[in-house]
């Protein structure tokens, strides 16, 4: 454009932009720019999202339809950070040909009454209402009641597998699964059951609130909400036939009949955010109620996942390794690399109680990557200071959250690929009720791991609700019995438990690792009945890696499990500088 033109349009005392047949800006207003919260630097060239400070879906949605041909008004609904109603003006701008070739966008006050029917805040995809809309339908919902006997019902439905859909079918299959959901939805929520005045409630909208997220509001019968949530359940996990496969969603829904609490839509929408999260984390296909307690859990997480963001920073996480031995002839052959948290005030912390929080805010996928290349770091330490092997492989233990977003996982494994460290001496463990939530998942990040050649144990068997199909379905190399079971030997109903689930494993040719031995005699019924590899307190707790290289030569040099702790001192890392520290003489 030429400089003085546009000089010209970044002066226009108002709100105003001009952009290509590509949605791209060829120039805007001053005003423009400040009332949109557009970051400094040129923008001409530059779509809207890469320079937005504001989600800009409705501007996004303005584009696509005046580019389309069609003026319109558009309005924005005020938010926290627009205090009027306020409206984008849109006009296609039509080369002689007749072709479009841009829009001019002018955002100022509304004018007349607000355009509900002709220009929704649609979804281009479902048609559905988005989420401003459905904000602006709650806080309308909320102003006309009174905040005492407020009482909305409002659910929010997310279609949990739809990224893995889309990960192993392509986008075009879960674009279909989200607009058939959408057409199930609407339909299945169009009328809901009398309210107590008898009159036929309709749901008061459903909408799009985020890629596989939608937004009911369920009209004004409390007492109905239970009832509608198992009917969205219903509606959702109806299988759905596209290309030949009936495809079977996995949802979970939060729902929260409003009241004192929620004085503004954002405390409705927050709230319904965390019902959900935890209707996540104890799913699939669970109905989570809103409830006082879930506000409150959620702050102390919150807490704590920034404690644990902190920790990660400062390298207070550590890995602990427990050997693994052979019942045959008490060989250490492998260890189990556990990871520990060094509190600077607390000590040493065990993981079951972070991570739920590790794996929620996400930060598992992070720190599971760092466990990899901390026990690759160790694999080799040991190599170095000893001369050789100490085990034959380090058993690492993956979270649900890494299997079910495998990139940061599976990138890992190519870099050590790469670097030239082979792999299969990894063993990966994957709790069994893991496996069994996501089967489509499972099967395809198991394929990806085994052809990387990492091995794949499953971890806990047992304990989940069907270890009689989980080996047919997933092929694992080992299984590792769960020591709650290895805890019953000694009782006759423990031990015909055992050893069905030896059965099971042999069966399937997966070898055996009984977990939390404690006591000579479980050892004993363990080795008679088959099982070949095992780990417990009875042979070794977890310790430090320093610790394990030298249990691992006494051991050797023993031959035997020692009978006691060695009277010289082991070595030591030196945390500074990472060399080992030897006892003197
Ligand atoms: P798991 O993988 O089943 O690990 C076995 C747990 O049993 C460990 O607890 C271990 O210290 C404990 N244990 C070992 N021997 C005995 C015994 O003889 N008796 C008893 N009662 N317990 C024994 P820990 O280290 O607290 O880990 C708990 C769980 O946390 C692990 O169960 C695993 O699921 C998870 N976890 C541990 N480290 C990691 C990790 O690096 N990544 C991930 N994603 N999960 C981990
Ligand atoms: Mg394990
Ligand atoms: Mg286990």
């Amino acid at each position: 454009m030429n400089p003085e033109l546009a000089r010209f349009v970044t002066d226009i005392p108002a709100a105003i932009a001009l952009f290509d047949a590509e949605q791209r800006y060829i120039s805007a207003s001053r005003e423009w720019v400040a009332a949109l919260g557009l970051m400094r630097g040129p923008l001409a060239g530059r779509r809207h999202d890469e320079i937005s400070r504001i989600a800009s879906a409705p501007l996004n949605e303005v584009l696509r339809r005046t580019l389309g041909g069609e003026s319109i008004e558009f309005w924005r609904f005020s938010d926290s950070r627009l205090p009027q109603k306020s409206a984008f003006n849109a006009q296609p701008y039509t080369a002689p040909d007749g072709k479009v070739t841009g829009a001019t966008v002018v955002l100022g006050p509304a004018s007349g009454s607000r355009p509900d029917q002709t220009t929704p805040l649609a979804d281009p995809l479902t048609g559905l209402a988005e989420r401003r809309e459905f904000a602006a339908r709650l806080r309308s919902i909320l102003e006309e009641q009174d905040p005492a006997q407020r009482a909305v019902v409002v659910f929010s439905l997310s279609l949990d597998n739809l990224r893995t859909i889309n990960n192993l079918h392509g986008t075009h299959v879960g674009d279909e699964i989200v607009k058939v959901t959408a057409e199930r939805l609407t339909a299945g929520t169009r009328s809901t059951p009398q309210d107590q005045s008898g009159s036929a409630r309709p749901a008061d909208m459903v909408a799009r609130l985020g890629p596989g997220l939608f937004g009911i509001i369920g009209g004004s019968a409390p007492g109905d909400c239970e009832e509608l949530a198992a009917r969205l359940l219903r509606i959702v996990q109806n299988p759905i036939a596209i290309a030949g496969k009936a495809l079977r969603l996995n949802a979970s829904i939060a729902s929260i009949v409003t009241g004192e609490a929620h004085a503004t839509e954002e405390d409705v929408l927050r709230d319904l955010d965390l019902a959900l999260l935890h209707a996540q984390s104890v799913g699939p296909n669970r109905v989570v109620a809103w409830e006082p307690a879930l506000t409150s859990a959620a702050s102390e997480r919150y807490a704590l996942a920034e404690q644990l963001r902190r920790a990660f920073d400062n390298g207070e996480f550590a890995l602990h390794y427990q050997p693994v031995m052979r019942l045959r002839d008490n060989r250490m052959i492998g260890a189990e690399a556990l990871l520990r948290w060094n509190h600077p005030s607390d000590g040493l912390v065990s993981p079951g109680g972070f991570l739920p929080v590790l794996e929620e805010s996400g930060l598992i996928l992070e720190v599971g990557s760092w466990i990899i290349r901390e026990a690759v770091r160790q694999f080799e330490s040991w190599h170095l200071l000893y001369g050789r092997d100490i085990v034959e492989w380090i058993a690492i233990n993956l979270s649900e959250r890494q299997f079910i977003d495998p990139a940061p996982l599976l990138a890992t494994l190519r870099a050590l690929h790469g670097s030239g460290f082979s792999v299969n001496r990894l063993k990966f463990e994957i709790g069994e009720t893991a496996l069994t939530h996501n089967p489509e998942v499972s099967s395809a990040a198991l394929a990806e791991l085994e052809r990387l050649g990492v091995r794949v144990a499953i971890d806990d068997f047992g304990t989940g609700h069907s270890s009689l199909t989980t080996l047919r379905r997933y092929p694992a190399e080992a299984v590792k019995i769960d020591g709650e079971f290895i805890a019953q030997i000694g009782t006759s109903q423990g031990e015909k438990l055992v050893d069905a689930l030896i059965g099971i494993a042999q069966g399937y040719n997966a070898s055996i690792i009984a977990e939390g031995i404690e006591t000579d005699e479980q050892r004993a019924f363990l080795r008679r009945g088959g099982c070949e590899l095992g780990q417990g307190y009875f042979f070794a707790e977890p310790m430090d890696g320093a610790r394990l290289g030298a249990h691992a030569l006494i051991h050797a040099v023993a031959g035997e499990r020692p009978a006691a702790a060695p009277s010289w001192m082991p070595p030591r890392l030196n945390p500074r500088t990472s060399t080992y520290l030897l006892p003197a003489g």
